[in-house]
């Protein structure tokens, strides 16, 4: 053969080859039922087009010629959701071992609980998570970990520690001073807080957490008072905005949840004692809620088991109620909200039992459902990624039998689970 007719043959031969890995690297997913989360409504008989780790089309089955031998998925007796997203998760460490016994753990340890934890939050229909606050940079290592294939789990943006200041909910105020521990986020004061959060960028966070008053498992700490100054949370935001990072303040008092809506966070974790100003504000400065309404049965359920200190059984005892009717009232008066429920204070896998609740405490099952999904998707800056089945996003999908905009708790229960166009469970 000449030269010329043997690079023919090889050139064939590349076409041949790339044919054959395009029609191997499309999947057609029958949808039964879609849920369109964009325009809030129910779709019926969908085809939707995998290519690789992306959607490449979805329309109406009878638009759709899918070719003999395709890759096809058939869920035609069920209803697809986009992959699930939980802004509020802490996947390192051990549900379990809350308080002191959550003292015993070395650092890798935790990192390998978030390995299983990050398994089943995925298997749960959760395809992206928000990590907000770990020590020791062990989220920065599990999201590298799940992108590099080396672990399942979902699509991680993660804070690093989260900043605090000393004594507050954010440091480790269990033992005394001799043992000379603080937590790894603690900074007071501007320049500190710009050092810490500098670092948490050089160390690979996506985002800021802080802690804008004390909280409920923390030693010593009075969920009702503000902790960092509004001086101090200003320059918190200018630091991460700066750096195009996301802010997101835990805030459980009405003063501090007034102060982080003041000093431009991106969003308001817990809320729980949110009032009319609050609301106010936050409608006027588009400020995310993520109010974590189902965490409080479990605390007060599990208790003393899972080494929850007496105070923080009394301090949820003061929050629970008062958080699900300022989430009824924030609702009400229009205040963007996306679905976090603080996975880790409670065992991994079951985040998806807050539907209900939010449904129980005004939500229609769909607008529940968009927390979770198109609205999450904004917060955390990825809508061109993730929370919907649209054309150019990853492919990251969810089934469930029945009609989730009837029966919200159907999604406790997902049939099948795709990411980045791999099925990860089916059943
Ligand atoms: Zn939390």
């Amino acid at each position: 053969m000449s030269g010329r007719g043997l690079m023919v043959a090889a050139l064939l031969a590349a076409w041949i080859f790339a044919t054959e890995a395009v029609a191997q690297d499309t999947a057609y997913v029958r949808a039964g039922r879609l849920v369109d989360v964009v325009d809030g409504r129910l779709l019926s008989d969908r085809v939707i087009v995998i290519r690789g780790d992306r959607i490449e089309r979805v329309a109406a089955s009878s638009s759709i010629e899918i070719p003999d031998g395709a890759t096809v998925i058939d869920l035609s007796d069920a209803t697809v959701l986009p992959g699930l997203i939980d802004m509020h998760v802490h996947l390192i460490g051990d549900a379990q071992a809350q308080g002191y016994e959550n003292l015993a753990a070395s650092l890798p340890r935790n990192a390998l609980h978030g390995a299983a934890n990050a398994r089943r939050t995925l298997e749960a229909g959760f395809t992206t998570v928000r990590n907000v606050g770990a020590g020791g940079y062990a989220d920065v290592a599990l999201r590298d970990a799940i992108n590099g294939g080396d672990v399942p789990g979902p699509r991680m943006r993660v804070s690093g520690p989260s900043l605090g200041i000393t004594g507050g909910h954010c440091d480790s105020n269990l033992l005394p001073p001799r043992f000379e521990v603080t937590a790894d986020g603690v900074a007071d004061g501007p320049w500190e807080i710009r050092k810490k959060l500098r670092e948490n960028a050089k160390f690979g966070a996506d985002l800021t957490k802080f802690c804008a008053t004390g909280g409920v498992l923390s030693k010593g700490t009075n969920v009702g008072v503000q902790q960092y100054t509004l001086e101090e949370m200003i320059v918190i935001v200018d630091e991460s905005h700066r750096r195009e990072r996301k802010v997101a303040a835990h805030a459980h008092g009405t003063e501090g949840i007034r102060a982080a809506i003041e000093a431009g966070v991106d969003s308001v974790e817990h809320a729980s004692l949110i009032d009319d100003e609050g609301i106010r504000m936050a409608l006027e400065r588009g400020t995310f809620l993520v109010m974590d309404i189902y965490v409080s049965d479990y605390i007060l359920e599990a208790g003393e088991a899972a080494g929850f200190l007496a105070e923080s059984l009394d301090k949820e005892r003061i929050v629970g109620e008062a958080q699900r009717s300022g989430f009824r009232k924030a609702h009400e008066a229009g205040v963007r909200m996306a679905f976090g429920s603080d996975a880790g204070v409670y065992p991994h896998g079951i985040n998806a039992r807050q539907f209900r609740y939010m449904v129980r405490h005004g939500m229609t099952p769909m607008e529940a459902i968009q927390t979770a999904t198109v609205h999450a998707a904004e917060l955390l800056g990825w809508p061109d990624r993730v929370g919907a089945v649209e054309a150019g996003l990853y492919a990251d999908l969810v089934a469930v039998a029945g009609d989730p905009t009837d029966d919200v708790s159907l999604l406790e229960n997902p049939r099948f689970v795709m990411k980045g166009g791999e099925v990860v469970l089916r059943r």
